[in-house]
């Protein structure tokens, strides 16, 4: 499809280029020198203690149960609005996902009401979503783990660079996990990053990125290590060094790109306020400094979700759906019938939830034609 303005698109520039470029001259392709260096310019930008870098957000988010000893007999809850990838981490360590639901039509993070009544005996952790870079309620969060003794794991995909009362999404939790799949707010294709404030959970995540061993090649290659042992069953997660070169170029453009992220979504906001006030624009009353990864709005009661799609189709702009909701999906039915009743809200911003254009390149005026198309997709009645 050759979109006039896609839902999303790149930053890459020159210095991606020429990064990647050094890595192939320098022979050494796997996780070595420029992976660490990236490693801890995330952990600097974000505040952070330790930070480690993997082949992609949904290992990090695997790594951060195993570190944390989740496995068959607990429970871990979860919002139920968010991408497929959170829920299934939970289940790759045969724990039991225990949906929550948002907190309301304009606050689309887990609701801290909704954790607190999913919570059982056999409650373990809550894996929660900061939905689009938008901070959810930490405090609060935090105060509900402190007092039921339960890890928090932060899915922070949409939320790099992202920040609440000065602290860094990602960091208030036990472990973080972020993604740099290419629709990302940082891309390198396809890698994740994990971060932590405790050393004995950095080197458990060390450990398990690379088979279990205590030793690297990258050691071995230094002259630091003549061989290793195995000491827990480990995967092999790790990111490679090219991609870690084109890490370090988009983590230097990250505040920038989401300061423009954050006019752009302002001006969506204000004009579909003045065009189309029928039009829900959730986190208009957002804390802190958000991610603004997603432009997410919700169509008015009795509007076809489909039809309206077609209709920005037709005038070339691309919309997408986050998300359809994991528990109308065919391998969490079970989970859905516990769930039952309990997700309401969830179900009622799921059927009407749109995503519109958002990207740092996009200009003020590709916006408000967005805007004008959005008024009269609506306006005709589709
Ligand atoms: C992108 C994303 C992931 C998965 O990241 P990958 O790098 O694609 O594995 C997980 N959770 C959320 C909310 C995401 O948006």
């Amino acid at each position: 499809m050759n979109w006039k303005i896609p839902l999303s698109d790149v930053d890459f520039g020159v210095e991606e280029n020429l990064a990647v470029q050094e890595v192939l001259k320098s022979g050494w392709l796997t996780m070595g020198e420029v992976t660490q260096k990236f490693e801890q310019e995330f952990a600097e930008l974000h505040q952070v203690k330790h930070a480690l870098a993997v082949a992609n957000g949904t290992a990090a988010l695997h790594l951060a149960c195993t570190a944390l000893g989740i496995g068959p007999g607990d429970e871990v809850i979860v919002p139920s609005l968010t991408f497929v990838a959170t829920a299934n981490a939970i289940r790759y360590t045969g724990a039991t996902v225990v949906f929550a639901d948002i907190t309301s039509s304009t606050d689309l993070c887990v609701s801290p009401a909704s954790i607190e009544s999913a919570i059982s005996s056999a409650t373990r952790a809550v894996m929660l979503m900061h939905y689009a870079g938008y901070a959810c309620d930490m405090p609060r969060i935090m105060e509900i783990a402190r007092s039921h003794k339960l890890w928090i794991v932060e899915d922070a995909a949409h939320a790099a660079g992202a920040s609440l009362n000065g602290r860094f999404l990602g960091t208030f939790g036990d472990i973080g996990c972020y993604s740099f799949f290419s629709n990302k707010n940082m891309t390198t294709g396809e890698g994740g990053m994990l971060v932590t404030n405790s050393d004995e959970l950095a080197d458990k995540l060390r450990i398990l990125r690379s088979h279990g061993m205590t030793t690297l090649t990258w050691d071995r290659h230094q002259g630091h290590a003549w061989s290793y042992d195995v000491v827990a069953l480990g995967y092999n997660y790790r990111i490679d060094e090219l991609r870690a070169a084109i890490g370090r170029v988009q983590l230097a453009k990250l505040n920038h790109n989401n300061k423009r992220r954050g006019e752009l979504t302002r001006l969506y906001q204000e004009t579909l306020q003045e065009l189309v006030p029928e039009v829900i624009v959730p986190f208009q009353e957002a804390k802190g400094l958000p991610g603004y990864h997603i432009m997410p709005i919700l169509l008015p009661t009795g509007t076809d979700r489909i039809k309206f799609m077609e209709t920005m189709k037709a005038v070339g702009i691309q919309t997408s759906i986050h998300y359809p909701p994991i528990h109308h999906f065919s391998i969490y039915l079970a989970e859905s019938q516990k769930a039952a009743g309990r997700l309401s809200l969830t179900e009622f911003v799921a059927d009407r939830e749109v995503t519109l254009p958002l990207y740092p390149k996009l200009s003020h005026d590709d916006v408000l034609q967005v805007a004008r198309a959005v008024q009269r997709a609506i306006r005709t009645g589709s």
